[in-house]
Order: structure tokens, then sequence, then C-alpha cells
């Protein structure tokens, strides 16, 4: 068992703006831990009122604070305090994120937090570097492309990574200037508001990064329409996605960057150097956080020649996992994020199976106490599936199988879907073929899932979203542009 005691953990109640705790009791959700399905908080839920009232301090913050005004480099250095901050409060928010979420807490405590401040380090560089452009125009002009920051943006973060998705969202937006006011998934609601603390004890003006908490119907929602609000980044599903971006444009328009969910493919070619080292990154990619990335490689397309051996292998893998509680250092499959969340992937595979997929492992729920699903490996699947064509957003793994690199490709390309992608092959050019073929976002090659490589950005095609997350990319997504123009040919 790890030091963490589930049934004492501290969590900061209620909204955080202007720097300070907000309580609004009037309407509270009940916070359940997926380990062992048991409530351990009651959320405040913010009524539009709250996000009125969040979104205003914001506004005035941003409005009458240096933040967006100062020096850039002071802004930089508020942020990079924030990130030693947050390191240095590693154990305790590490603890509240594994307890509260899938994350177990050894990896919240050794990986998460790091990462989370090592994001914002890497956005707070950019904030000095990004002024904008000279143009080329008539010698006796001047023209200019003035970068602005577009005044409060909205976040909206899913259940997934709590604590990454904050400096996904936010950091970006914080270093080019922009007052944050970010709503957390209600279902992992606490670390943003550590974090949010955190920032003011970093130096971070109050208001200029605020929390408030509650459902996406109400909260998210009453975000989306803020007449205040200049731009909305959201990540979460895709049909949530559609509703935010609908909602923007009703309300604005205003611009929206949306990462959603995915499907994506690992194709394994006949010609793999190591099979056994490929079986292991293929069954990773659908087993870390249970399956619940949204990269998470969740369609295997092999080569005939060894789809029996590599089936065989990571069905070998699947069974050496151990689910259990993110407190329990010897378990080695998170458990799901709620019951709806397992509901909806016993009925996807359930679904698959009705229409003749062979469960080759798997296939169940787990355990009597927490949300559990076994790693599922689903064989005899064609492209028309529901297991292929829906986001499960668990351990669940299809086998399709072909015969040639044009077939192979094919099958990649989603209908949908185009986050991520892994081609495995020894052959450079195959590979190259792929990432120019296969509709998606990211294509990784021999290898599959991000690294901490903050420069590259990720983002998807199609139903997988707008807009980039990470490099250069999301900080000029926070920024809007304006062109001046300036005659100097009168004397
Ligand atoms: P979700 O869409 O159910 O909820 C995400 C957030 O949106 C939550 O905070 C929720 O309260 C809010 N929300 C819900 N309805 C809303 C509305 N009408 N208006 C405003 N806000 C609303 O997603 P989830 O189940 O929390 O997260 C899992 C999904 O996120 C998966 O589809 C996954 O692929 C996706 N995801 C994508 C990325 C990426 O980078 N592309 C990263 C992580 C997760």
């Amino acid at each position: 068992m790890a030091e963490a005691d589930p049934h004492h953990i501290d969590v900061p109640q209620g909204h955080y703006i202007g720097g300070r705790l907000v309580r609004s009791t009037a309407r509270t959700l009940e916070v359940v831990r997926p380990s062992d399905a048991q409530p351990y908080a009651a959320l405040d839920a913010a009524d539009a009122a709250v996000v009125d009232e969040a979104v205003r301090d914001a506004h005035r913050a941003w409005r009458e604070s240096s933040w967006a005004t100062g020096a850039p480099r002071d802004r930089a250095r508020v942020l990079n305090r924030w990130a030693d901050l947050i390191e240095a409060d590693a154990r305790a928010l590490g603890t509240m994120e594994g307890v509260g979420s899938t994350r177990p807490v050894r990896d919240a405590i050794a990986w998460d937090v790091p990462y989370t401040a090592e994001g914002i380090r890497f956005f707070a560089e950019y904030a000095d570097k990004i002024g904008g452009d000279v143009a080329a125009t008539r010698s006796d002009h001047l023209g200019m492309v003035v970068a602005q920051p577009y005044g409060v943006v909205g976040a909206i973060a899913p259940w997934n990574f709590p604590l990454s998705m904050v400096s996904w969202k936010a950091g970006p937006a914080l270093a080019a200037g922009n007052a944050v006011v970010l709503k957390p998934s209600e279902i992992t609601p606490f670390t943003a508001v550590r974090l949010a603390q955190l920032a003011v004890e970093a130096g971070m003006p109050p208001g200029i990064f605020n929390v408030v908490q509650g459902d996406g119907r109400t909260a998210g929602a009453a975000l989306c329409a803020h007449p205040l609000v200049a731009k909305i980044t959201f990540t979460g599903s895709t049909a949530t996605g559609a509703q935010i971006m609908a909602a923007c444009a009703q309300h604005g328009p205003k611009p929206v960057t949306l990462e959603l969910g995915g499907k994506s493919p690992q194709v394994v070619f006949d010609d793999i150097a190591d099979i056994d080292r490929t079986a292991d990154i293929v069954a990773r990619a659908i087993t870390t956080n249970a399956g619940q990335v949204c990269v998470a490689g969740s369609r295997l397309i092999a080569h005939r020649r060894i789809a029996d051996a590599l089936a065989e292998r990571i069905a070998a893998k699947f069974a050496q996992l151990r689910p259990g509680p993110t407190w329990d250092d010897a378990a080695t499959l998170a458990p799901i994020a709620s019951r709806a969340q397992l509901a909806r992937i016993e009925g996807i595979v359930q679904r698959a199976r009705d229409v003749g997929a062979r469960v080759l492992c798997g296939g169940s729920a787990w355990g009597d106490s927490g949300y559990y699903y076994l790693p599922t490996l689903l064989a005899d699947i064609d492209s028309a599936n529901p297991a292929v064509t829906e986001e499960i957003f668990g351990p669940v793994l299809t086998l399709q199988v072909f015969d040639d690199e044009e077939e192979a490709f094919a099958l990649a390309s989603h209908e949908s879907y185009g986050l991520a992608a892994g081609v495995h092959t020894s052959n450079a050019s195959r590979a190259m073929r792929g990432m120019r073929r296969i509709d998606a976002g990211t294509v990784w090659i021999n290898r599959y899932g991000r690294t901490s490589d903050f420069v590259l950005p990720t983002g998807g095609f199609g139903r997988s979203g707008i807009g980039k997350d990470l490099g250069r990319q999301a900080v000029e997504a926070n920024l809007r542009f304006k062109t001046v123009l300036m005659d100097f040919s009168a004397s």
C-alpha cells in the first residue's frame, strides 16, 4: 500500500475566484473515487451567476493588473515560479490527483506533477517571444502584425489526466497574456483549484486564473455563452465539442480550440525487427490509464503473416496486468473513471459481440468494488463493427488483418476520427508513405505515444478536433493578430 490514505484526503471546497475560495452550496454534486466507487466529497456546482462572477472578476483582473500590459518576462517569471511551487507540492497534489482519479498515486506524484510543471515552464518561455511580425511593404509604409491576447479565455477540461490538462489548456493562454476561467471535469475537480491557489502564491494577480466547478450543461454552457469570454479552449468528447462549437457560434461567434476523441490505429507490418518489442508497445498503448487516453491505440491493424503471433503475445501481456486501486502500488491496471464510463465500455463490447466479434481475452468488468474492466482483445472485426466505429475509452483493442500496404493504410484512416496513428515497420520508405497517407494529426513510427517534447503539437483531424494543444501553435491559438499599416510618406 502506498502512503496515501484514501479516507483522509483534504480537498479544496468551492470555486477559486479572485484569489479566494468562494462557496455556492445551493446545488452540489457527489464526487466518487473510481478505485472503490465511494463518494468522498461534495462539489459546489456553479450556476450561471457564479460563472458570471468568475468571468467578470477575471476580466477586471486582466484589465487592471499588469498581466497583459507589463513586461512579458515578468509574466514568464511568475509562470516559472508557479511551476516550481507545483513541483514542491508534488506529494499533496499527486495524492489528491491519484485518489480522486484513475491515475496511480505513485505515478501522479512522480510523473503527472512534474509533467504539469514542465509544461507550464515550456509555455512560460514563449511569453516574450510572440510579439508578431514586420511585413514587407513599400519603403514609405510600415506594416506590422501585432500579437495580442484575447482577454478572458474559457477552458473546459476532461477527467483523464486532470493536472496535465490544466497545463495544456491554461498554460499557453496565460503565457500569451490572457486571463483564464477554467472548468475542470466534475468527475475530477479538485486538483485544479490547488493549482490556482499556487499560481497566486507564485505572484499571479488574483483573478487571472479562476476555477469554477460544476457540470457541463450548467457551468460549462454558461462559460461558453458568457459575452466576456472571448475564446474557448476545450478538451473532451466529440459530442460535447460539437455542442460547444454550436454555443460559440450562437454566442459569438467566438473561436474554439477543440481537442476531441480518437480511434487511433496501430499498423504492424510483417517486417518489424522485434515482435516482442512491438507487442509490448501495442499493449501499453491501449492499457495505459486503462485506455482512457485520447490517443489510445485502440485499433490494431496487423499483417496476416504475423497477426496470430502478435495477438498471442498481446493477450499474454494483458493477462499480466493486475487491476487495483490507485493507491495500491501492486496494481498495474487503472480503474475506469465512473460507473457511466464502465457501462459505456460494457455496452459497446456487447454490441461488438452481437455482430460477430470474437473475444480473444478479457471482455468483462472486474471486481466487486470500484470500476474496472479487463484488457480486452477483439478479433473477427470489420470496419462497420461498433468497436471500430465508436470511441470506447477503455482497455479494448480490436484486431483487423491486412494483406498488403494499400489495404493497411486504407484501414488505418478512420471514417470519422483522425487523432493519432502508429506505424511499425523496418522499411523507412513504407513508414513515410504511411505518414503521408494516414489521416491523423500525429503519426508515430516504431513507437506509440507522446514524449515530454512539449514543442510537438497535438491535435486531431476530422471529428478529433480543431487546432492544437502544445507547441508554438498552442500559444498562437491564444493570441489574435492585429494588422497595423503606417504611412510616413508625407513630411
Ligand atoms: P466530456 O465531453 O464528457 O466532458 C469534458 C468536459 O466538458 C467536462 O468538463 C464536462 O463537464 C464539460 N461539458 C459537458 N457538456 C458540456 C456542455 N454542453 N457545454 C460545456 N461544457 C460541457 O469528456 P470526458 O468524458 O470528460 O473526457 C473524455 C473525452 O475527452 C474522450 O472523448 C477523449 O478522447 C477526450 N480527450 C481528448 C484529448 C485530446 O487531446 N484530443 C485529451 C484528453 C481527452
